[in-house]
């Protein structure tokens, strides 16, 4: 299963640290000025996502298909790594998954998917080696998944994410969400967005998934958690805010090969700054990594 780490622009970049580094960068996480192409270590693969679970909450003005496109463009520029683009989705809102909510939300993302694949076809990508396009399936049901992935399938896709799964909590409902979409596309073709829990992606071996995403890293660092694996586990930081709501605390690091371990340990159990929680992202990327796909991730010699 490929794991790709989410990114924006804040969190530390893990390809300057790792090799064979996944990464998934969405237009609304990056400034206008972004170019990836820029970055003298490149990911080895990139999914540039659409932004739209972002522009569902934002009060900004609606963003259309064929500006996403643009951004996405504008941000492939110079990039040398494998790169898929995803098309702009509609999500259905968690405070709003009634029956016409869901239908419109699929609706719009068949328009949009279709649009995108005009554009994509217009713009000659599809005779770039590096890039593949992705289909985003929508829907609240099995009836609605299944229609979704049906009609994105027709429109010549071959790659599929899964959305609007992120602010469910009940794992049977996640995972009968999968098990209908990977039925249809195949599992072997489907990345599952923004799936952060354990039990659930633990689960997902048995669909065969391709590919999943998730923030943990970071989200985990900021709250002052850290990881380790084999087995996994989680710790809260001694002495730190919240940490009885871990079921163990570290007052000194364990050792790790991580590059954070490696040059910088006593970042690993500092709090209050921005330089202390991206170390210990750096950290916890490695744990999660090495336990979700079960080979240590490399880091890169430093120079
Ligand atoms: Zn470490």
């Amino acid at each position: 299963m490929i794991f790709f780490i989410s990114w924006s622009h804040s969190d530390p970049v893990y390809s300057d640290y790792y090799e064979a580094c996944n990464m998934l960068i969405s237009p609304a996480g990056v400034s206008s000025g972004f170019k990836l192409g820029a970055w003298d270590k490149q990911p080895d693969r990139v999914m540039l996502d659409s932004g739209a679970y972002y522009y569902l909450t934002s009060t900004g003005p609606p963003v259309t298909q064929s500006s996403v496109f643009r951004k996405q463009l504008r941000m492939f520029r110079g990039v040398r790594s494998k790169t898929i683009f995803c098309h702009l989705d509609h999500p259905i809102s968690p405070r709003d998954s009634s029956q016409v909510s869901a239908f419109l939300a699929v609706e719009r993302t068949l328009g949009n998917a279709c649009e995108f694949m005009e554009l994509y076809r217009r713009h000659n990508l599809h005779k770039n080696p590096l890039l593949q396009p992705l289909a985003v399936i929508q829907g609240v049901d099995a009836d609605s998944i299944r229609f979704c992935a049906g009609e994105l399938e027709k429109m010549g896709f071959e790659l599929f994410g899964l959305g609007s799964l992120a602010p469910l909590y009940n794992p049977a409902e996640i995972m009968e969400r999968i098990k209908v979409a990977a039925q249809v596309v195949g599992g072997e073709n489907l990345h599952i967005f923004g799936i952060s829990r354990l039990d659930v992606i633990s689960q997902l071996k048995k669909y065969r998934i391709r590919s999943l995403d998730s923030t943990r890293p970071i989200k985990a660092a900021i709250h002052n958690a850290v990881f380790y694996s084999n087995p996994f586990r989680t710790y809260g930081i001694d002495g730190s805010r919240n940490a009885d709501r871990y079921p163990a605390t570290l007052k000194e690091p364990l050792p790790c090969p991580c590059p954070t371990c490696r040059e910088k340990t006593s970042l690993l159990l500092e709090t209050g700054s921005k330089k202390s929680t991206n170390a210990r992202a750096l950290h916890n990327y490695y744990h999660l990594v090495r336990h979700l796909t079960q080979s240590p991730p490399i880091p890169r010699t430093p120079q």
